[in-house]
């Protein structure tokens, strides 16, 4: 399949999923996620009017961003953060979804330059106790939403997570409606967030029917990443 022909079908997978959850088609963002894939893919997903890229692995997304700084792409940092590369992000980055302490958002806050306005942040929540140990677990959720909506160079705008894959369509809702409670309930503290990214390639239409409004896919739209990919990476 071209990757013409992919977006067709995702986009229409997003509709058939909106419409069974009764929601409109619009509601539903979609980021394109580029790990392992090569500029000339991501250039071709622009020129078909894809505007928000996700990049998990800082190595690998300076270049790219550097390579499509014509563009106006948004590009969202996806992957976990370690403190030492909180600068690069808060520089190049124009959302960052995988906020998950207190000491990564106060660094994207001072490192964020003022001239390119608020850097957008979901913070990421974990309610299953990942074996990833990526993610805020619930205790520390609300102490952590209260310091990024305080952050002059920050702007909250919701929450990103990955539950663990489960093959069963009836799991996967389960688990994104935990998710969307939570997100429910932050909303009412803080209005002005608007954004709940959950859903990968395997579970968007579960994720979607539970309340996402952002799925982030990849190796459905541009193909199975190289099975090598990460050993290129520094
Ligand atoms: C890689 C990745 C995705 C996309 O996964 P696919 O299964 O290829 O759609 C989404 N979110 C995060 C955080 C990722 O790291």
């Amino acid at each position: 399949m071209t990757i013409d022909e992919r977006f067709k079908t995702i986009r229409q997978h997003i509709e058939d999923a909106t419409k069974s959850a009764r929601r409109d088609s619009n509601s539903v963002t979609l980021l394109a996620v580029s790990k392992a894939q090569e500029i000339n893919k991501i250039e071709q997903a622009y020129q078909l009017g894809q505007k928000a890229f996700g990049e998990s692995y800082l190595s690998e997304a300076l270049p790219k961003i550097e390579a499509l700084s014509h563009s106006d792409i948004d590009w969202h940092f996806i992957g976990p953060i370690q403190s030492n590369k909180t600068k690069d992000i808060a520089e190049n980055f124009d959302w960052v979804q995988s906020v998950d302490r207190i000491k990564i958002a106060r660094r994207l806050n001072e490192q964020r330059p003022t001239k390119l306005g608020k850097l957008n942040v979901l913070v990421q929540v974990d309610l299953f106790e990942e074996s990833t140990k990526q993610g805020c677990q619930l205790k520390d959720l609300d102490e952590l939403l209260d310091f990024v909506v305080q952050q002059p160079n920050l702007h909250l705008r919701g929450l990103m997570a990955i539950p663990p894959r489960q093959s069963n369509t009836q799991q996967q809702l389960d688990q994104f409606s935990q998710i969307a409670l939570v997100f429910e309930n932050v909303k009412k503290t803080y209005p002005e967030v608007d954004v709940l990214s959950m859903g990968m390639s395997d579970d968007m239409t579960s994720a979607i029917a539970a309340g996402s409004n952002m799925v982030r896919i990849g190796s459905a739209l541009f193909g199975e990443r190289p099975a090598n990919w990460k050993s290129k990476l520094k």
